[in-house]
C-alpha cells in the first residue's frame, strides 16, 4: 500500500515538474514577443514630500497587457525574466520608455523639470561594463537628462557581487543619474558595505512601515535607519505607507519622503498626470 503511495506521489511530482518547465518556456518566449510586441507597459507610482506635500516624482512600474491574461504584474514574469539576460531587455525598454515619456511631457508643456522617475534596474544590468554608455545612447534618443532619472538597485542584487555594483554606480553618479537603494533593511549589507556606500537615497522597506504604528521594534529600526542615513548623507523614502497612523509615526521621526497606496496606487499614464497637476 505504502508502494502505491509513493509511486502515485512521485507521478504527481513528475506532472508537476512538466507543467513548470512548460510554462517557463511559454513564457520565456512569450515575454520576447511581449518586447516586440509592445505589450509592456509602464505604471507610475508618486512619492511626496511629507513637508511639502508635495509630489517629488514617482517610480516607474512594469506591467505586461497580455493580449488574452489581461494585465499581469512583475511577481508573475520577472522572476523567469531575471534567469537570464531577458531582464535586461525588459530593463532597458523600461528607461527608454520613461525617458522618452519625460521628454513628451516636457514637450506638451507639462511642468516636469523638478520632477524625477525611478526606474528599477536588476543586478544583471549593473554587471554590464558598459552599462553607462548604453544609457546615453538611448538618452541621446529621447533628449531627456540624467538628472531626472534616479536609478534604483535592491539591496540584495547589490550585495550579490558588491565591487562591481559601487564601481557602476560611481560611474553612474557621475553621468549625473541618482542611485537609490531600494528595500533597505532586506538585503543583509554590513555596516562596513553601508558605511561605502556612494548613493543618494535609502528605500525603506515595506516590512518596517507595515507594523510601524503597532511594533516598538519596526519604531526604533527606523529611527535608526533615518540616523545611519542622515550620518552618511543619505535621504530616505519611506516605502508601502498604506494608513494615516503610519504616516503620523514618520512624520514624528522626522522621514520626510514617502510612497505607498495612501498617497496613491501606480497609475497609467494619464493618471499619473492627473496626480501630478493635483498635488503640486
Ligand atoms: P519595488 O521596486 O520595491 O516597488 C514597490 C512595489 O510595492 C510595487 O509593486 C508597488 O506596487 C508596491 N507597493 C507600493 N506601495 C505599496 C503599499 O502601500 N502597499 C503594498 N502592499 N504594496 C505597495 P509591483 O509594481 O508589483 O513591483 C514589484 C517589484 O517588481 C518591484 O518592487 C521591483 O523590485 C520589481 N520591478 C517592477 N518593475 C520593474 C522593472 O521595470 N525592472 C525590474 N528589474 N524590476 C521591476
Ligand atoms: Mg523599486
Ligand atoms: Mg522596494
Ligand atoms: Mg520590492
Amino acid at each position: 500500500h505504502a508502494k502505491r503511495n509513493g509511486k502515485d506521489q512521485y507521478r504527481i511530482y513528475d506532472d508537476r515538474m512538466t507543467l513548470e518547465v512548460t510554462d517557463i518556456i511559454e513564457t520565456n518566449a512569450g515575454l520576447r514577443q511581449a518586447i516586440a510586441n509592445n505589450e509592456l507597459v509602464v505604471y507610475f507610482q508618486p512619492n511626496l514630500n511629507l513637508t511639502s506635500k508635495k509630489v517629488m516624482g514617482a517610480e516607474a512600474l512594469v506591467r505586461w497587457q497580455h493580449p488574452t491574461l489581461g494585465l499581469l504584474q512583475p511577481a508573475e514574469f520577472l522572476e523567469i525574466a531575471e534567469k537570464s539576460d531577458l531582464i535586461i531587455d525588459i530593463d532597458k525598454w523600461v528607461f527608454g520608455e520613461v525617458a522618452r515619456l519625460i521628454s513628451e511631457w516636457q514637450k506638451n508643456g507639462e511642468d516636469v523639470a523638478d520632477i524625477a522617475v525611478s526606474v528599477n534596474f536588476s543586478s544583471r544590468m549593473f554587471y554590464m561594463p558598459d552599462l553607462s554608455d548604453q544609457l546615453k545612447t538611448i538618452l541621446e534618443e529621447s533628449g531627456c537628462q540624467p538628472h531626472q532619472l534616479i536609478l534604483e538597485i535592491t539591496e540584495r542584487d547589490m550585495m550579490r557581487d558588491y565591487d562591481t555594483c559601487i564601481e557602476t554606480i560611481v560611474e553612474l553618479r557621475k553621468q549625473g543619474y541618482r542611485i537609490a537603494i531600494d528595500d533597505f533593511g532586506t538585503g543583509y549589507s554590513s555596516l562596513s558595505v553601508v558605511k561605502n556606500l556612494s548613493a543618494d537615497f535609502l528605500k525603506l522597506d515595506r516590512s518596517f512601515i507595515q507594523d510601524l504604528d503597532t511594533s516598538t521594534l519596526d519604531y526604533e529600526i527606523t529611527r535608526a535607519v533615518l540616523t545611519l542615513a542622515q550620518i552618511l548623507d543619505l535621504r530616505v523614502i519611506a516605502e508601502g505607507v498604506e494608513n494615516q497612523r503610519q504616516l503620523d509615526h514618520l512624520c514624528e521621526l522626522g522621514c520626510n519622503k514617502a510612497q505607498g497606496f495612501f498617497f496613491s496606487k501606480p497609475l497609467p499614464v494619464e493618471g499619473w498626470l492627473e496626480f501630478l497637476s493635483e498635488h503640486r
